[in-house]
Order: structure tokens, then sequence, then C-alpha cells
């Protein structure tokens, strides 16, 4: 049975042969911390190569003999507009089941979260096969990794919120680009407001060419401080 994986020796040399992965691998686990309180989590360096290889293949397997033949039939289709909504073509709905069943969902996540604490590495290893199979499905595949932002900046209730979400297989788009704000990124109108009465943020604007921009989660660049006009005075909600 062909595997994207296995039938392409030099993904792995990629991901083994790295003169920098067993440092990155041990950033990554915090000295294997994990061990004691998941028990899929690694031991040592050698374990976690083993791990990296396991879900590889079988990410090779199902991009190899789901989504690569899914992919002629998901471009006929195509997606289209249901109630206002975007409708993916139905073997995109396919896709994303198989890679969630995989457990190919916020790849480089912490455990906490539901995640399997991969290196980004590992990830664009699997990135590199599915975008083989199916370059568009790559697209809406990939955009998980927009909750590193979320991980990186957003405070412990929104991790704790949204990250496992992203884990459980919800989808993700990065919403910068305006009519009037393209390359120049500075020029972003669309604004935010804090309602003391809701406790919340209202957004209102307008965003276009947002590739998944019917996705579950959303981080949007609006402009939280009246009176700027630069990128001072812009940030990211979810
Ligand atoms: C396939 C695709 C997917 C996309 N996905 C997303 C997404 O997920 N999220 C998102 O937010 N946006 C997305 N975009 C939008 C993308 O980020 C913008 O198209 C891009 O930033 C350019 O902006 P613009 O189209 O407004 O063009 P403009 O910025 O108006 O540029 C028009 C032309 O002017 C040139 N130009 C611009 N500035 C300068 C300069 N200073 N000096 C010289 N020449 C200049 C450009 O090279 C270009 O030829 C996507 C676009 C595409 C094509």
């Amino acid at each position: 049975m062909a595997n994207f994986y296995t039938d392409h020796p030099e993904i792995k040399f990629n991901v083994e042969s790295s003169p920098l992965m067993e440092k990155i691998v041990n950033l990554k686990e915090h000295g294997y911390a994990d061990k004691d309180n998941f028990d899929y989590a690694p031991e040592d360096f050698a374990d976690a190569l083993d791990s990296y290889d396991r879900v590889c293949e079988i990410a090779g397997e199902i991009t190899a003999n789901t989504i690569f033949p899914n992919s002629e039939d998901v471009d006929a289709e195509g997606p289209h507009c249901e109630n206002g909504r975007v409708r993916y073509a139905s073997k995109t709905y396919e896709n994303l089941e198989a890679t969630r069943k995989a457990g190919l969902n916020g790849v480089t996540m912490p455990r906490r979260y539901g995640g399997l604490n991969f290196p980004v590495t590992v990830y664009t290893a699997i990135n590199e096969m599915i975008a083989a199979a199916d370059a568009g499905f790559e697209n809406i595949w990939s955009l998980q990794d927009c909750i590193e932002t979320l991980y990186e900046f957003g405070n412990d209730d929104q991790r704790s919120r949204y990250i496992p979400r992203v884990c459980a297989g919800e989808t993700m788009s990065m919403d910068l680009t305006e009519p009037d704000a393209g390359s120049d990124l500075q020029r972003v109108m669309l604004k935010a407001t804090y309602s003391e009465e809701d406790k919340c943020w209202y957004l209102n604007g307008v965003k276009r060419f947002i590739t998944n921009g019917d996705s579950d989660s959303h981080l949007v660049l609006a402009r939280s401080e009246e009176g700027t006009h630069d990128a001072r005075g812009l940030s990211m909600f979810i």
C-alpha cells in the first residue's frame, strides 16, 4: 500500500538528521517533563524520534490513500455557499475527519491542551505530505498553526478555551487583509470597540482575501486604539 512517508525516505532523513534536532526536542520537551503525566509522552530523544516516526507513518498512510485519491473530486466539486456559510467539497470533510482521527491537529501544541507537543520540524514534514496529496487541503489543515500566535500571546483563559478546540479538529484563519490594507497592514481600519456594558469587544469593518475565511475560529487584526493610524493601536482578537 502506498505511503507518502515510507515511500519518501528523504522526509524521515530531514526530520532525524538535522544537527540541531536533539537540542530542539530537548527544548520542546522541557527535559521530558511530561513523561510522568502522559503515557504517550517520550522519555528521551530516541523515544521522541520513535513517536514522530509512528505519527508520520500514519500521516503518510492517509495522505496517500485518502487525501490524494480525494483531490480530483475536491477540485471538481469545489466549495460553495449554503445559507450564507461556506460549505467545503464533500471529500474535504472526509479529509478533515481522516486527519482528526489520526490525531493530526494541534500538532505543536502542549499535551495539556490535547496537542502532540511535536516540534515545528515534524509539523512541516506532515505538511509536506499533505501538500503533495492536495495543495488546497494543505491550506485548510495547516492554518491550525494560527493557534501558535494565541499560545504565545494570549492569556491562560484564552489558551484553555481555544487551544483544545483546535486540537480537537476545529479550523482557523488569520484575518489581516482589508480593501485598503494589504501589503501595508499599518492601514488596517477594522474598528474594535470595548463595551463596558457587555464586557466584551465588538469588531466592525471589512476583511477580504482570507484563506479559509469561514473557519471555526479567527484571529482578526483590528484597530483598538481610537485616533491611531499606524501599527501602534492595532490588536489581534480571537
Ligand atoms: C492566495 C491568497 C491567499 C491569501 N490569504 C490571506 C489570508 O489568509 N489572510 C489575509 O489576511 N490575507 C490573505 N491574502 C491577502 C494578501 O495578504 C494580500 O493580497 C497581500 O498582502 C497584498 O495586498 P493587496 O492585494 O491589497 O495588494 P496591494 O498591497 O494593494 O499591492 C498591489 C501592488 O502594489 C505593489 N506594492 C505594494 N506596496 C508596495 C511598495 N511599498 N512598493 C512597491 N510596490 C508595492 C504590490 O507588489 C502589488 O503589485 C491572500 C492573498 C492571496 C492571493
